[in-house]
């Protein structure tokens, strides 16, 4: 599949050829990474966007029952940026139902495939578009992470994943699973097409009131691959990851330090309250955010006699399982009573995390830490959801801070893509970018 950089080469005539191409690719495929008929947006080069990112006219369902028969009656505004320049929405993606999940296994159109390995999972939330990028099904695309689900995708099919410091990206038109979590990015093939699609969608925007008051970034004009910086390891996070990825994060470091980076040792206290503190924020935020579904505002609706039936008959039959579960915990951690022992402790640990990070970051530019503490597992691998948790230990703490991050693949094991994070400071998705290109440069 020809990159992004090379398709803003291309003239209409040749774009259409491409879409041609990648319509019959996708027919004959069966990675499932494209949901519903292709929708095609018109003239200008063709981008995958997660569906749960509204496209004015267009079905949205958030690969979730309940929502199905839903017609978009906006454009979210990362659709107008990318239509002013010239990019143009070509395909829905699957994903985990309203992005809850890290396997793309509980959309209700079924699983994607992950096309490095067949029987593997391709990561999620934004499975399908990091399926479909790594499997030459698109040139690049869009999708959301609010605790990792560009990241780890992207880790686990090979490609590039970027996630954007909170803010720096307009959420208008995103369906909100986490609001104070959740963030836009792109998932490409290689570093320089995820500047370009970052310079894209980046800048304020009214719409969004927790928008950064920031212009576009202009990363892909200024990338600099050749860039040294101090970068932060975290070896005691490491206990918790296959053999393969630390011995995949000790070549990384030793790559790094063969570029020119200065490595230094930090720690991260309490990583054991990550994952509770987020899965109580998360669910909290979700059960508020998931409550408008209620069959009478947006797609599909069961009837009944009574109104209370409606909704609950909507509700039950509509939402998937891992959906109902974090409904419920989040309805639990906020209840009157429960709210001071879960949520707002929560909160503390949220605050201590982000101090953390501050001070890390106050003596490096980055931090270098893996994606995900296994190669992507089998389908139906984990036992339980909470082992499915486990696995996010890497990414979610970056949320939880409002931090950027990237993730870089560094090679493989066992034939196997594994990618390496970088999270940066506030605002310096740059940074995160030059020395991403630098490591892709030096093992291309
Ligand atoms: N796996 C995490 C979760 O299930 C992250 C999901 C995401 O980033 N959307 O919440």
């Amino acid at each position: 599949m020809i990159t992004l950089k090379q398709a803003l080469q291309l003239d209409e005539a040749a774009l259409q050829t491409l879409k041609a191409q990648i319509r019959e690719n996708v027919q004959q495929s069966n990675l499932n990474a494209y949901i519903g008929d292709i929708v095609d947006t018109g003239t200008g080069i063709p981008i995958l966007i997660k569906d749960n990112i509204n496209v004015k006219n267009q079905p949205l369902t958030c690969a979730s029952n309940i929502l199905k028969g839903y017609v978009a009656p906006y454009n979210a505004t990362v659709i107008d940026r990318l239509a002013a320049h010239k990019m143009n929405v070509f395909g829905r993606a699957n994903m985990d139902e309203f992005a809850m999940g890290s396997t793309t296994e509980s959309s209700c159109y079924g699983k994607t495939l992950n096309p490095k390995a067949l029987d593997r999972v391709p990561g999620g939330s934004s499975g399908g578009s990091a399926a479909a990028v790594a499997g030459g099904l698109a040139v690049a695309a869009l999708g959301s992470d609010t605790g990792g689900s560009i990241r780890q995708p992207a880790g686990f099919c090979g490609c590039v994943g970027l996630k954007p410091t909170y803010g720096r990206v307009s959420r208008y038109g995103l369906v909100a699973y986490a609001s104070s979590l959740d963030q836009i990015g792109p998932i490409t093939q290689n570093v320089t097409d995820a500047a370009i699609l970052l310079d894209c969608i980046s800048g304020h925007d009214p719409k969004d009131s927790t928008s950064a008051n920031l212009s576009p970034t202009q990363t892909y004009a200024n990338l600099n691959a050749k860039r040294t910086c101090t970068i932060a390891i975290l070896p005691d996070l490491l206990k918790d990851a296959s053999s393969e990825i630390q011995q995949s994060y000790d070549e990384t470091i030793a790559l790094l330090q063969k570029l020119g980076h200065t490595i230094v040792e930090k720690t991260m206290l309490d990583t054991a309250y990550h994952i509770s503190a987020y899965y109580v924020l998360c669910t909290a935020e979700a059960s508020a955010n998931l409550s408008r579904f209620d069959g009478i505002r947006y797609g599909n609706r069961i009837d009944a006699k009574q109104l209370k039936d409606v909704y609950i008959q909507t509700r039950t039959q509509g939402f998937g399982e891992e959906v109902k579960r974090r409904i419920l915990l989040g309805s639990f951690v906020l209840s009157s009573g429960y709210y001071d022992a879960y949520y707002l402790k929560a909160q503390k640990v949220r605050h201590l995390i982000k101090n953390q990070f501050d001070s890390i970051l106050h003596d490096a530019e980055l931090i270098l830490c893996p994606v995900a503490p296994t190669l992507p597992p089998k389908f139906g691998a984990s036992a339980s959801p909470l082992e499915m948790y486990l696995g996010d230990i890497y990414t979610i703490s970056v949320n939880l801070a409002g931090l950027p991050a990237i993730c870089v693949p560094v090679g493989e094991k066992n034939n196997l893509p594994i990618g390496m994070q970088l999270i940066g400071k506030h605002f310096d998705e740059q940074c995160l970018l030059d020395v991403a290109l630098g490591i892709e440069s030096a093992l291309a």
